[in-house]
């Protein structure tokens, strides 16, 4: 059955880097990929933009393609947003499709501090995205966990509902939301590190840009 893969984030803005990773992880895995906003992300400060603003420009950078699909279920949800939850909830929808969590290499040696994050593994395997930068130094209790769940064969995944773990090789791609920010608030116009569709617009990225006060 092909996989349905969830790929979580902020997107304080969508970027090329999350588009890209997210494309080859598809690829790789078969999967239907569904970018996922936070809420309130337990991890983070507040974003940027707001909820709506960030939807509207997913569904910008998302046009005209099918692969790559949107689903706001954490936004639609009142409190915190845990992955743990969302995904107990895909489970009872999906039955046993296979489920994977794509985590950049940075959330991944992060999984520790996240609610539950022993239960995950009963409930979807994990996509882990190298992540240029990022030097992935796992904490030993992870690596404990997962180094019996490790595989590098997708059709390991697509052969069972939960429970793998496999590092997804693709396209380096130095870009962050973070720079974008910078870039943005600064004045400058990052045109090529982010989705064309962001630029059709010109209220889609006015959250970043009425930080900037020409001097
Ligand atoms: P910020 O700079 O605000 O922290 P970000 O660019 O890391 O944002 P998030 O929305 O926090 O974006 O990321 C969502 C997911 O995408 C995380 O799992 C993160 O590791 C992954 N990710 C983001 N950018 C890249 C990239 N360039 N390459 C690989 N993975 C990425």
């Amino acid at each position: 059955m092909k996989p349905l893969a969830i790929f979580g984030g902020t997107f304080d803005p969508i970027h090329i880097g999350h588009l890209s990773v997210a494309w080859e992880a598809s690829e790789q895995l078969d999967a239907e990929v569904r970018l996922m906003p936070a809420s309130v992300p337990p991890h983070r400060s507040s974003p940027t933009a707001s909820a709506e603003q960030r939807v509207n420009m997913l569904r910008a950078a998302l046009r005209g393609q099918s692969r790559l699909t949107l689903d706001t279920r954490e936004l639609d949800r009142s409190g915190p947003s845990y992955t743990v939850d969302t995904l107990d909830e895909l489970r009872s929808e999906f039955g046993e499709r296979p489920l994977v969590l794509l985590l950049g290499a940075d959330a991944f040696a992060g999984l520790r501090s996240w609610h539950r994050w022993r239960d995950l593994f009963s409930i979807t395997h994990i996509g882990v995205i190298n992540r240029p930068g990022v030097e992935a130094c796992i904490p030993v209790e992870l690596e404990r966990a997962v180094a019996p769940r490790r595989t590098d064969d997708p059709a390991v995944i697509r052969g069972q509902p939960a429970g793998r773990v496999i590092e997804l090789a693709v396209t380096p791609l130095e870009v962050s939301a973070t720079r974008i920010r910078e870039l943005l608030a600064a004045g400058r116009d990052p045109r090529y590190l982010l989705p064309a569709g962001l630029f059709d617009d010109p209220a889609l990225l006015a959250p970043y840009r009425e930080q900037h006060s020409p001097r």
